[in-house]
Formats: C-alpha cells, structure tokens, sequence
C-alpha cells in the first residue's frame, strides 16, 4: 500500500491532498490537463452504477504505459482508443508492486510512446455495483444518508501518474437526492446533475450526495460564504464555521484577498460516522471543496486552518503545483492561526510535535519523488518545521512581507522562493535554507 498511501491519508488526519485549480481560461498552449466527459448513473441505496464517456491523455512527458485504475464491481463492456495500440485488463491490479484489492487496472501501451503535449482519447464504458465494501484504496462511502465518491473510491478510470484533470460530469440520481461537488454541481433535471470544477484540478473527480443531510450556510465577509454539509445537525457547527471565517480573515489580512472566484466554500463532514472506508483522510478540492476528517474538533479545527490557507497557497495561487508551497506554506500558516486562536502554549506544544516529527524525515524537499510516507513527513513535518526556523532566525514579520511578496508575484516554484528569500533576506539566509531543505 505504500505506494499510494499519499491518497489514503489514512494515518494522519493532518495531512490533506490539495486540489489545484487553474484559471478558469486556462484552455491555452501548454495545458496538459488530461480530460474526461462522463456520463453516470448511480444509485447509493444499491450502489449501482453504469457509465461511459471519454478520457483524453494530454502527454506531460514520455508515456509508454497508461495504467488506469477502476473499481473491481463493475465490468467494462467497451474500451476503445486509436489504432495500433494494445490494451488489456489486469483483474487484480499492481502499482508499483503492491497488489491493490478490489481493483481492476486497464493497461493501454500506446503506438508510438506519447511524448509531451500528445494526446490519446480513450472511450469507455463499464457497469456493475459500487458498494462501501467495494473501497480499498481510500476514503469513501455508499449509503442513501451519505455517499462520498472521490478518487479513492475509483469509480472512474484513474491514471495516478498525471493528476491534473479536467472534468465534465453529468450524473443521473434518483429524484430524492442532492448532489454537491467541487466547483458548480447544478441540477439541470430532476435527477439529473451537471458537475464541473471551474477549471483543471489537480487531484480528483469527485462528489457528494445525500437524500438527507442538514445543510447551514453562514456568510464570510468579502462576498464569500461557507456550507457546512453533516449527517445531523452538528452542535460544533458555529465553531467550525467561526474558525473558517477567523482563518479567511486572517490570511486575508496578510495576503489581500485571494485570487479565486470561488464564493463558497463547501464543507463536508460526516458527524455521524456512514461507515467511511478510512474515517480519518481529509482533502480539499479546487479551493473550495473541503472534506473534513472523524477526528476530535481539536484537530479538525487545526485542519481547517490548513485547508483555508489553500484558498491562497495552491488553489489561490494559479498555475502553483511546487508542493512545498502548497503543503508546507499551508502547514505552516495553519500554525501561525492555531497560535493566534489558541495561544502561545498551544503553539509551542505543536510546534514541539512538529520538530520531533521533522527530524525523521528522510531525504530532502529538493528532490521530492514518488509516493508514501518520505514525501509526507518532507511536506509536511520538516517543510513547515524549516519555515519556523526560518521565522525564529527572521521575524514574524519579515515572514509576512516574504510570503505577501512571493504571492503578490506568483511564485510558483521553490527555485524562485529561494531566490526570493535570497533577494529579501541575503545569500547566506537563502543558502542556509535551501541546504536545510
Ligand atoms: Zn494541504
């Protein structure tokens, strides 16, 4: 499992996996988004399900083998795509050695290999049974009251090795049923919903729905609100999205506002526990779109800190996929909100469970690679323990004017953060930093 225990988030409910949103006109040269149209139908009180669509492969780099994973409960009937290729399907799919259970993998060698910007358009279609039990690989559930279909859930083909997508999803429910997802999900029938993110995410397709769940809306200020989503009425409800709205404020304070047109924020949180396949992974979606975890609020609240600083750091930040300015700035500020919300002793103990962690990270953020457990002890523990070096060694406010600089100019690498730092604060800071990485 380790190698796709970067989706699982199973063993650490701080950990998210961020969805990236890139500017709505972003149909330009050089986007390599792959793109899916999808048609389903699906039924949370059975669990069936029946699609078909299309998925075109927009090459990043060389491509020899398209390893696309699908839910072992349902049968592809059709699998179409350009002459001269070869196709075939692994019943119990392998990725990168491991056995994934539950799990069929559809292997397409293309001829020739793709290179970068080459495209590939697949056809499909496939239908059976998506049940909770069915979920192997991550977070998800299926039941009338609450159904989480994400990535994880892989009710749709998943190519893992190129993740920023473009999605077009058009899914038929029974009537009773509302749908919510990333971005827009509008009910253009009864029955019938269209899903669509806003632009290239990086990370999912995925949605919500329910034919029961309470919903309370509160407005954020700066023309934003919050929905929280829960099974029943959450009696936390006022301090979660208090803790939204403090965390917007706050971060607006140091950056502006953030440069999204998103104007809700949706959460979903399973207060009652609909049986989730790995209760404790959290994500956000394209900035706007945040699943929270069954951990206790203390936690959750922390997590929310994090998935709001995205709003800026990745989702609000188009074009940034640089990770380390993605999770660990967002760890980071995350930090700097808890302490301002919960005080200096809090800080100092999170900080302290930080640095110990920190400290058995193996390798370095400047040569992140693969999956697993070294990538998110880099990202995470020592990427965010470094930058409160970095604070300790130049101030809080230092920081502030670094990071509303590196905003204010789309930073969207970590080469160019360092040469930032290096600008601001001398070669020797930027050095120190860069070797600490
Ligand atoms: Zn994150």
């Amino acid at each position: 499992m380790k190698t796709v225990s970067c989706l699982l988030r199973a063993a650490c409910p701080m950990l998210c996996a961020a969805g990236l949103l890139l500017p709505s006109g972003a149909a330009m040269a050089g986007d390599l988004s792959n793109r899916y149209e999808i048609t389903a139908r699906f039924d949370p009180a059975s669990g069936a399900i029946s699609a078909d669509g299309t998925f075109t492969v927009v090459a990043d780099g060389d491509v020899a083998e398209i390893r696309l994973l699908l839910n072992a409960g349902v049968d592809i009937t059709a699998f179409t795509f350009g002459a001269g290729e070869a196709a075939r399907i692994e019943p119990v799919a392998t990725f990168g050695g491991e056995v994934l259970e539950k799990t069929q993998a559809i292997i397409v060698t293309p001829v020739p290999p793709l290179t970068r910007g080459d495209t590939l358009e697949m056809a499909f279609s496939y239908a059976g049974h998506i049940t909770t039990d069915d979920i192997f690989i991550g977070r998800g559930v299926v039941s009338p009251g609450w159904t989480e279909m994400t990535l994880e859930t892989l009710w749709y083909p998943v190519w893992l090795e190129e993740s920023l997508v473009r999605s077009r999803v058009t899914l038929e429910v029974p009537e009773a049923y509302e749908v919510i997802g990333p971005g827009e999900a509008t009910q253009i029938a009864p029955g019938r919903w269209t899903l669509d993110p806003g632009g290239p995410v990086g990370g999912r397709i995925t949605f919500a729905m329910s034919d029961s769940w309470v919903m309370e809306a509160r407005a954020l200020g700066g023309g934003l609100s919050a929905r929280l989503y829960s099974v029943v009425a959450e009696p936390e409800a006022d301090e979660i999205l208090g803790t939204v709205s403090a965390a917007y404020s706050y971060y607006a304070g140091i950056f502006g506002p953030p440069r999204t047109d998103k104007s809700t924020i949706t959460l979903l949180y399973p207060n009652i526990d609909p049986g989730l396949v790995y209760p404790n992974q959290a994500y956000a979606t394209a900035g706007d779109f945040i699943v929270m975890n069954l951990s206790n609020l203390e936690v959750q609240l922390d997590t929310l800190n994090h998935e709001i600083a995205h709003l800026w750091w990745s989702a609000g930040q188009p074009g940034t996929a640089d990770e380390f300015l993605s999770e660990s700035v967002a760890e980071y500020l995350a930090m700097r909100r808890g302490g301002a919300a919960w005080g200096e002793s809090w800080l100092a103990k999170r900080r302290s469970t930080l640095d110990a962690a920190a400290a058995e990270a193996e390798g370095s953020i400047l040569t992140l690679d693969g999956f697993g457990h070294a990538r998110q002890s880099l990202l995470y523990e020592k990427g965010p323990s470094l930058l409160w070096q970095l604070q300790d060694h130049i101030g809080e406010a230092a920081m502030d004017g670094l990071f509303r600089d590196a905003y204010d100019r789309r930073t969207e690498t970590l080469e160019s953060f360092l040469s930032l730092l290096a600008d601001r604060e001398g070669e020797q800071v930027a050095g120190w930093f860069r070797e600490a990485l």
